[in-house]
């Protein structure tokens, strides 16, 4: 996941903290070092990290008497919700008002903006609406023709102009046309430094495009110097929200993060990847608890959406918790699994699977591996169905597979997957830790997460 070093110290952290016999001055220090150490090797602020400890070391001090929580749980939940605040506290959405909703994105070149328009589009192509991009860079060379492939690759429709050198008259020539859609994506040019002609570009396009969400975005592998950036474009742009991209490949992204958080610029997405579905949307509370190691099912939740339907969704987080499922259901959600993407950055999101060391041919779906599974199912009885550690015995497999054609090896592998993956659930429900940590957000969480 991103920021996977400071992930992992916090983890520790917290381990500490849970594994330790009571809550003295001792232990307070050495987990105000330990934030401090990892949160300043994620390019945070010194700064900001004296004050985050600071508040955290106070609030335990203060809030030392309550009942009604242990104080180990208190100290948790002290951390955590500190750190969400320090994130900018909630998450912020974008609700489409207006038709054409407009998004225009800026930024300094190379920070993304041409690839985040991609991954926008196709958010909210996912969600049912119908998204168009536009093309405004006018500077770089290569631009529209960078554009026009992102387009392609998504199925949208695209307007550019090659050979025009005004972003306006671009802009002015499609306008009657755009009208038909509910979301446009503007692309815009960017420079190397936030300059006066800059500023001057986004004020024109502005005034003429009047936006309904400008967005900055900013490589996150620059970490805390982000402050900068966000603030002079928060202050002589305007601008709505921030995206931070390139979140995969930096460990100063929690400095990128921070830094933005400040400025009062709001985080709105974050680039994980490369690809045009590594957007995600930024949410404080689910990204800590991610950090923590808490999973974050409303994420998970988020992703499903466009590939399968919110109900279909929950109940697939709801049978992963419950642990008793058949093999119809482990079908299922592979099935399920399979539309939403790359298991392993799914499994992140899972409570309680970052922690465990899964076993790698548990998270791999094939394409012609379920096809095949779904054959030996349909030779399969009811009951086999529904208990097959119980009931399948060699004589039985011998008989799926002739029924199905497929071979014994592939039945017997299926079977194992059945078992591993119901161990797997086991062991994440049984790990002491990560159910007491569940237990102790479940407050937080959305509905239907359950322990
Ligand atoms: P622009 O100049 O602002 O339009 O930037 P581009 O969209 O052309 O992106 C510049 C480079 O950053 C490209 O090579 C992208 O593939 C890469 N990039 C953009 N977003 C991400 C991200 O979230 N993760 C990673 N790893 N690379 C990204
Ligand atoms: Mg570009």
């Amino acid at each position: 996941m991103v920021l996977d070093k400071l992930s992992d110290s916090l983890k520790n952290t917290l381990q500490k903290i849970a594994k330790s016999v009571f809550v003295d001055d001792k232990l307070i220090n050495e987990l105000v070092k330990d934030m401090q150490r990892a949160l300043l090797q994620a390019d945070v602020n010194v700064q900001l990290v004296l004050e985050l400890t600071k508040t955290i070391k106070d609030r335990i001090k203060q809030e030392k008497e309550l009942k009604a929580l242990t104080q180990k749980e208190q100290l948790i939940n002290i951390v955590y919700e500190e750190l969400v605040n320090f994130l900018g506290k909630e998450g912020h959405k974008i609700e489409l008002t207006k038709k054409p909703f407009k998004i225009m994105l800026v930024g300094l070149f190379g920070s993304g903006k041409t690839t985040t328009s991609g991954k926008l589009a196709k958010f909210f192509i996912k969600r049912g609406h119908k998204v168009a991009l536009v093309g405004l860079d006018i500077h770089r060379p290569a631009a529209m023709d960078q554009i026009e492939q992102v387009a392609k690759a998504i199925k949208v429709p695209v307007f550019i102009d090659k050979k025009e050198k005004n972003a306006l008259t671009i802009w002015k020539k499609f306008k009657s046309e755009l009208i038909k859609y509910d979301v446009l994506i503007i692309d815009t040019a960017g420079r190397d430094a936030l300059s006066d002609d800059l500023i001057k570009e986004i004020e024109d396009i502005t005034k003429e495009i009047q936006p309904d969400e400008k967005l900055l975005v900013i490589s996150a592998d620059i970490g805390q110097t982000a402050q900068i950036q966000a603030e002079q474009f928060h202050k002589s742009c305007n601008i709505t929200g921030v995206v931070a991209t390139k979140m995969d490949g930096t460990a100063k992204a929690g400095g990128a993060l921070s830094a933005c958080a400040v400025t009062g610029a709001p985080i709105k997405f974050i680039g994980v990847g490369e690809r045009v579905d590594d957007l995600e949307t930024f949410n404080p509370p689910g990204f800590v608890s991610r950090l923590l190691g808490m999973g974050d099912l409303e994420a998970l939740l988020e992703k499903a959406k466009g590939a399968i339907t919110e109900e279909e969704a929950e109940d697939l987080g709801k049978k992963f918790l419950k642990g008793d499922f058949s093999l119809i259901d482990l079908y299922e959600q592979m099935q399920a699994m399979k539309k939403m993407g790359p298991l392993n950055k799914l499994v992140d999101m899972v409570p309680g699977f970052s922690q465990l060391k899964l076993p790698k041919e548990a998270l791999q779906v094939q394409e012609g591996k379920l096809e095949k599974w779904k054959y030996i199912m349909q030779s399969m009885t009811k009951q086999e169905l529904e208990e097959p550690d119980t009931v399948i015995n060699s004589g039985r497999i011998d008989r799926i597979s002739a029924g199905s054609g497929i071979s014994t090896r592939e039945v017997r592998e299926l079977i194992k997957q059945y078992r591993q993956s119901k161990k797997m659930v086991k062991m994440m429900k049984g790990s002491g830790d990560v159910n007491k940590m569940m237990q102790k957000f479940q407050g937080k969480m959305p509905k239907g997460f359950g322990g």
